[in-house]
């Protein structure tokens, strides 16, 4: 196993070396071009780092239209495991189709990278959202949450479990409509007993039966949801300490803070979902026939402005 990453993700783990490594490694040039289609890209800005991958935004120079690009560098660097982890997540992702999640468009290599092109998020995520804005009001939270679970429910009517629900993997488009995103985790459903026990995923988001051992059901991704939820409401995730161990058992334990200034149909909902035991958490279609969301109104979108300040919303 390579020193440098998770054990059942492949992810790279903090590792000095590799951060090295990974400034050493030489970027992608400036046109690409597939040699099936004979189309040449340019490469635009760097949009985010990933675990393997530089997601960058490269312009169709025959059409002008921009894409987000995962750009993964072949040879020594891509192992055999990691390999058929971005063959897995490319395999899955193009076969998903729905308005709310991120649109594969198409994915080629050359000799130095494999380049997975995906509809453009140009108003990238939540967590950039939530790192300029702190909280959202609840109108706003049940407009991107509706999307969510919208998206997450064709997940799992798919037989897909996404395994890594978090504000960086929700983005926005230019029209402010969220797009669930990156597969790099997400798995087909398995029987209860067939699942497999690897802890993966971002320890904050992470569900109890998901530290227990029992595997991740859809009900895990429901979980991380609730999160979301939480997150984006409170401003800061619900079982956050210092210390990881300390933090799992806050989430074994589903010990976590919830403030009387919240929305009493917030905080019901939230403890609908934080439930430790997965058949007693909400089901997606209960979230969505919650009092949170047929009490109060649900813009049918966003201004842009709302990205950075506090909207003016109108019912
Ligand atoms: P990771 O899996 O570690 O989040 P990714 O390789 O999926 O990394 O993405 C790296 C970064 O690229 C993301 O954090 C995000 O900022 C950006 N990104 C990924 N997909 C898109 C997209 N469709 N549109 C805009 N930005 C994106």
């Amino acid at each position: 196993m390579d020193a440098g990453l998770c054990p059942c993700c492949y992810r790279r783990t903090r590792n000095p070396n590799r951060v090295k490594a990974d400034q050493m490694r030489p970027e992608p040039g400036q046109i690409v071009t597939d040699a099936r289609t004979g189309r040449s890209y340019r490469r635009g800005k760097l949009l985010g780092k990933g675990g393997f991958a530089r997601c960058y935004e490269m312009t169709d120079l025959s059409t002008n239209k921009s894409y987000a690009v995962k750009v993964i560098p072949q040879g020594k660097a891509l192992k055999a495991p990691h390999r058929d982890k971005i063959l897995n997540e490319i395999e899955l992702h193009k076969n998903l189709h729905h308005k709310h999640i991120v649109k594969f468009l198409h994915n080629f290599e050359d000799q130095n990278y494999i380049y997975i092109f995906m509809e453009l998020c140009s108003r990238k995520s939540l967590a950039h959202i939530w790192k300029t804005r702190r909280t959202l009001t609840d109108p706003e939270v049940r407009y991107y949450l509706r999307q969510i679970i919208l998206g997450l429910r064709y997940l799992h009517k798919k037989g897909i479990l996404h395994r890594d629900i978090k504000l960086g993997n929700l983005f926005v488009n230019e029209n402010m409509e969220l797009r669930v995103g990156d597969f790099g985790l997400a798995a087909k459903l398995e029987p209860a007993g067939h699942r497999k026990k690897t802890i993966c995923g971002t320890p904050n988001y992470i569900a109890p039966e998901v530290l227990n051992r029992q595997g991740h059901g859809p009900e895990s991704d429901i979980w991380a949801l609730g999160c979301v939820m939480y997150t984006l409401l409170v401003g800061n995730p619900p079982f956050e300490t210092l210390d990881l161990q300390e933090t799992y058992k806050c989430i074994k334990d589903v010990k976590y803070i919830l403030p009387t200034t919240l929305s009493s149909a917030a905080q019901k909902l939230i403890s609908g979902i934080l439930q430790k035991n997965p058949s007693d958490r909400l089901t997606l279609d209960q979230i969505l026939r919650h009092e949170f969301f047929t009490k109060g109104f649900t813009p049918d979108t966003l201004p842009p402005s709302s990205c950075v300040t506090l909207p003016k919303l109108k019912p």
